[in-house]
C-alpha cells in the first residue's frame, strides 16, 4: 500500500512569507483576513491554532519544498505509519 503523509502547520508561528504557496498553491492559500497561510483541508490539532491534513505520495515533493522554503519552519511532514519526521 502506498505510504500516506501528515502535513502539519503551526499557524500561529506563520509570518505570511508565502514561500509555501509558491511551492504548492492548492494546498497553501494565503488568507486575506490575517495574512497567514491556510492549509487546504486542514483539521484542528490539539496544539492551539495548529492544522493537520493527510496527503499521498503524488503531493509529497511540493509539500517538502514548501516545508523547506518556509523561513520560520512551521510546516512539518511526517510519515503516517511511523510518525517519522521527513521535513
Ligand atoms: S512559508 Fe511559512 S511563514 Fe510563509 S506563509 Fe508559508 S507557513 Fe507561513
Amino acid at each position: 500500500m502506498a505510504e500516506k503523509y501528515k502535513v502539519q502547520l503551526d499557524r500561529p508561528g506563520c509570518i505570511g512569507a508565502a514561500a509555501c504557496a509558491a511551492a504548492n498553491s492548492k494546498r497553501w492559500v494565503m488568507s486575506p483576513q490575517d495574512g497567514k497561510v491556510d492549509l487546504t483541508e486542514g483539521k484542528p490539532m490539539k496544539q492551539e491554532g495548529w492544522l493537520e491534513t493527510e496527503i499521498d505520495e503524488a503531493e509529497l515533493a511540493t509539500n517538502i519544498e514548501a516545508a523547506k522554503a518556509c523561513p520560520v519552519a512551521v510546516i512539518h511532514i511526517l510519515k503516517k505509519t511511523t510518525g517519522e519526521k521527513i521535513a
